[in-house]
């Protein structure tokens, strides 16, 4: 299994894409969130990756740094099956909420042409909390991550060898989440800046955390490899060796600060 980050940035980055990754597999693709445009198109091409392979997708939230690069896959893939160069099925899991925006939208802003393929080959399944579903021949269960902004999901995917893959998506671990994250090979975490930057992005207002919080979470949580994205790009040159150098003082972990197009074997 491997992971690319398509995107490591927030909602408002210029310097790099808005955070969504892509899991992948004996050439079968689990994209995360689709960031803010057209442009997840540019960074699956980059990373050498046919977006026609990817098959199964999950949507966190509605914001729209996450769900719009979506509506360009639903359209993609609708107007490839409508001129029959699509072969096949595509699922996407998201919950309730998300599932129907995505249905409003796409009837609202596509062609009925392509949006009739929609529930007949390409399927917008609601996922609820603690349901499971087999993903890449994994068992992948999703969770509502009880967001105050807008309801979130996040996921644990249980990898061979009683490894385990755990997403909190754009928000900071609550409690909640515990059984899942406890222990996770990989957590997957939001770090909006660095704690010695905080008075000048405001994490917390916003919802996020420090690279120092999340380090600190992640020592409390047992976690081996604690992944951060969701940055400011203020920094982005120097992001990795900051971000590292600030994070290793609270994680004795393997701390990964990943640059957008960037892999890593789980
Ligand atoms: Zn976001």
């Amino acid at each position: 299994m491997n992971l690319t980050m398509l995107g490591t940035g927030n909602a408002l980055v210029t310097e790099c894409y808005n955070t969504c990754f892509i899991l992948q597999e004996n050439n079968e693709y689990f994209m995360i969130d689709g960031g803010g445009g057209s442009m997840i198109l540019h960074q699956l091409k980059h990373t050498g990756i046919d977006w026609k392979n990817v098959r199964n997708i999950f949507v966190t939230h509605k914001h729209i740094d996450h769900i719009t690069g979506i509506l360009w896959i639903v359209r993609m893939i609708c107007q490839y099956m409508s001129q029959g160069e699509y072969e096949g099925d595509a699922t996407i899991y998201a919950h309730d909420e998300v599932i129907d925006l995505l249905r409003d939208l796409a009837g609202k802003l596509l062609p009925k042409k392509e949006t009739d393929f929609i529930d007949n080959r390409l399927h917008l399944i609601a996922v609820e909390d603690g349901k499971s579903i087999n993903i890449l021949n994994k068992k992948v269960t999703f969770f509502d991550i009880h967001s105050t902004k807008a309801k979130q999901f996040g996921f644990c995917m249980e990898l061979e060898k009683d490894k385990k893959l755990t997403c909190c998506g754009d928000e900071p671990y609550n409690p909640y989440e515990k059984k899942y994250a406890k222990n996770s090979t990989w957590l997957l975490h939001e770090a909006f800046c660095l704690d010695s930057q905080a008075d000048i992005f405001h994490p917390y207002e916003k919802h996020h955390s420090t690279v120092k919080d999340a380090c600190i979470l992640a020592e409390e949580l047992n976690i081996k490899n604690l992944l951060l994205y969701h940055t400011e790009d203020k920094n982005i040159s120097q992001r990795k060796e900051l971000y590292y150098n600030e994070g290793k003082k609270y994680f004795n972990g393997n701390l990964l600060i990943p640059d957008d197009l960037e892999s890593v074997e789980l």
